[in-house]
């Protein structure tokens, strides 16, 4: 594939006329970012960023020219490979356009089949490192501040062919901003509705990742049917509901964080949540696995099936007391049926793990599970793993043939004995908890605890209450301990 990530610049690299780079930040799907600074060694002069006198002497606190103060300055420099994202970008960055919720460009520029793009660095934090979900009344200003950004571009010619947490940068004020942008297509004349639809509809769908599973009004106003034709469209609903969804409850109850880690070019984890009633919430993680993309296809439709038939399934009012086990497992298997017929159909062998919790009055819950995302349980400090893996390195070691230990390292780690969507019918285990206040469940895929030990992953659980800074952490620990697989964690505080 020509489009695999290049080989990361080392710290002390040159890029482009004046950068020096000062380290890697952070890699993502399609992108890496870096943090430089324009303070070249061997350079004898600064160039003022103002007037753009290039002899301004290092000891001067201000261009002699223009009198604007010069010092060493910070950019985060984002580098993208893809070579039909490239043209586009470089189209849309001589356009020029400002707008407040968006961050743009000061600098784009080639580096062999590379495009390099620089924005000045105040401390700002990728969305890629933020933890599902978001208050209402951020999510609410969000959606008017991108809605009015993308209405903007779209009234300038700018369309854009994907809008990801990639594009998104907080400021320390927490303000968020476009950036970096997938552009598709920069035009002459406004952007057609079909294409502006499609805009709308991936700001919506990259905002339902952050909201909240019991804020239900505003998940129903952004899956109204029909979709938002436009993104002024899009603002006006959310303008004239503000009140009202921003009053929506909130608790910090729980937090996911989804990352392609340190490696792999795509992350083909994914996960889900839904309040399916009042008594009611189904929480999900899914692994995918199968080349050419099927994994990403495999664990969003498995997600994204048993969430809806879960929910049917309460709405007709199939759940309750002695019948939630089997809500359960037959919204799983339906999930496992859909895929399956719908790899058939695509003539693929894609599938994936799901680990899901179906928390009834916060009081009990019903664990299913098929494949190695695991299950977890922390109640009085201690980890307890709830689910099973169906691998063939957990059947050796419940048969006494490999320790723990060895398992971790053994070659065969990855062979799955059960997935779903492999088999029509899919044997799914189903556990049952009954909760102690102040009991965690953290699921996760195999990227996390593949890489991090579980007294560590206990550990830090113990050290973040907060399940926001938990999942944080226990990412950067699946990176520090090589970050060799896609890694998706969800803390879920029982009440
Ligand atoms: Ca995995």
């Amino acid at each position: 594939m020509s489009s695999d990530r290049p080989t990361p610049y080392a710290p002390g690299t040159h890029l482009g006329a004046r950068y020096v780079v000062e380290g890697l930040v952070r890699l993502a799907e399609g992108r890496m970012f870096y943090l430089v600074h324009d303070d070249r060694a061997d350079f004898p002069h600064r160039t003022c960023q103002d007037c753009g006198r290039t002899d301004v002497s290092k000891d001067a606190k201000s261009c002699p020219n223009c009198g604007a103060p010069v010092a060493k300055r910070r950019y985060l420099v984002s580098v993208r490979w893809a070579p039909e994202s490239i043209e586009p970008f470089e189209r849309f960055a001589k356009a020029n356009l400002r707008h407040p919720a968006m961050t743009s460009p000061t600098e784009v520029w080639r580096e062999g089949h590379l495009l390099l793009s620089a924005v000045p660095y105040n401390g700002e934090a990728l969305m890629l490192d933020e933890a599902a979900p978001l208050s209402n009344a951020r999510i609410l200003d969000l959606a008017q501040r991108l809605a009015g950004c993308l209405a903007f571009l779209h009234l300038r010619g700018v369309s854009l062919s994907e809008i990801t947490r990639r594009n998104l940068l907080i400021s320390q004020d927490t303000a968020v901003t476009l950036f970096d942008l997938d552009v598709a297509e920069v035009r002459p004349e406004p952007v057609p509705v079909p294409e502006r639809q499609a805009d709308v509809e991936a700001l919506v769908a990259l905002l339902q990742r952050y909201t909240n599973a019991a804020a239900s009004d505003l998940i129903a106003l952004m899956a109204q049917d029909p979709a938002f034709e436009t993104p002024a469209a899009f603002g006006r609903a959310v303008e004239s509901n503000y009140d009202r969804l921003a009053a929506c409850a909130w608790g910090n109850h729980l937090a996911s964080l989804s990352d392609v880690g340190l490696v792999r070019q795509l992350n083909e984890d994914n996960w889900g949540w839904r309040k399916l009633s009042e008594r009611a919430a189904l929480y999900v993680v899914a692994d995918g696995m199968g080349g050419h993309d099927a994994g990403e296809v495999a664990s969003a439709l498995a997600v994204s099936t048993i969430l809806s038939k879960a929910a049917e399934k309460e709405e007709a009012g199939l759940g309750g007391p002695e019948r939630d086990d089997k809500l359960l497992a037959e919204s799983f298997v339906a999930a496992n049926n859909h895929i399956k017929e719908s790899a058939s159909a695509r003539g693929s062998d894609m599938g994936t793990t799901m680990v899901c919790v179906l928390m009834v009055e916060g009081k009990k819950g019903y664990f299913g599970n098929v494949g190695d995302s695991r299950a977890y349980l922390l109640r009085k400090r201690a980890l307890h793993q709830v689910s099973q893996d169906h691998s063939l390195v957990a059947k050796m070691v419940e048969r006494g043939r490999l320790t723990q230990v060895e398992a971790r390292h053994h070659p065969h780690s990855n062979i799955l004995l059960r997935t779903v969507g492999t088999e029509l019918d899919v044997e799914v285990d189903i556990f049952r908890v009954e909760f102690q206040s102040g009991d965690r469940i953290l699921m996760c895929s195999d990227g996390l605890w593949g890489e991090v030990e579980d007294k560590d992953i206990e550990n830090i659980l113990n050290t973040y209450d907060d399940p926001r800074l938990a999942a944080r952490e226990l990412v950067r620990a699946a990176h520090a301990g090589g970050g060799k697989d896609n890694v998706t964690v969800m803390v879920v505080v029982v009440p």
